[in-house]
């Protein structure tokens, strides 16, 4: 229910003071029980409390001054937010006698096929071939900022993890602060070699058995 956008909420034009309360927005009821007679004070059943009623009650919400609507707000996701966040957005929800309440987002994250989180850091592998692993060499590795070089040192072996600072998550209340990002390397294994590859490997067989 949202404020009604014929009459801005008003219920209707002219408003004029209510004749139920004179203005005050309240009753006073006298209840007559075994015990004696109270006094009790009520909101105004004619003007809701308002104190005013209008003369010309609006068409479209009939006077309530609400109308079923619906409508799209642009949200603003916080860098950082994870599974299961809420995202408060004031004045999003129901109007209602008290006025707009909250609208409360929760979060679901899709998983992505590239990258795994835990906290602040993200992991990923990264496949490379045994000759770059031998000699070293310069690869590309895809972060959530894009894709950066990484120098693999000449030796390195399969399972090393390389730690990116900084290139992980950032924290939603210092988004300012990241975590770290870190590749595990992954040395691929030829499952189909040409007669020229065979011959290499057999050659480096018998020089390094
Ligand atoms: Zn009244
Ligand atoms: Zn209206």
């Amino acid at each position: 229910m949202s404020r009604c956008p014929e009459c801005m909420g008003a219920g209707g034009t002219n408003l004029k003071k209510c004749s139920q309360c004179g203005g005050t927005g309240q009753i006073t009821k006298a209840q007559r029980t075994i015990l004696g007679s109270f006094a009790q004070t009520v909101i105004c059943p004619n003007c809701k409390g308002h104190g005013e009623v209008p003369e010309n009650i609006c068409r479209k919400c009939g006077g309530t001054g609400t109308s079923r609507q619906t409508k799209d707000i642009k949200v603003k996701i916080p860098a950082g937010v994870n599974d299961g966040s809420s995202i408060r957005v004031a004045g999003g929800g129901e109007v209602g006698e008290d006025g707009e309440g909250d609208l409360y987002l929760r979060i679901k994250v899709k998983p992505a096929k590239e990258f795994n989180r835990e906290g602040q850091d993200i992991f990923s592998e990264k496949e490379i071939s045994f000759s770059q692993a031998a000699l070293g060499d310069r690869v590309k590795i895809e972060t959530v900022d894009g894709s950066i070089d990484l120098n693999i040192p000449a030796g390195t072996a399969s399972h090393t993890q390389f730690r990116l600072r900084g290139k992980g998550v950032p924290y939603p209340n210092n988004p300012r602060q990241r975590g770290d990002h870190l590749v595990t390397i992954k040395i691929r294994v030829p499952k189909k070699l040409s007669r020229e590859e065979r011959e290499m490997l057999e050659k480096l067989k018998n020089i390094n058995p």
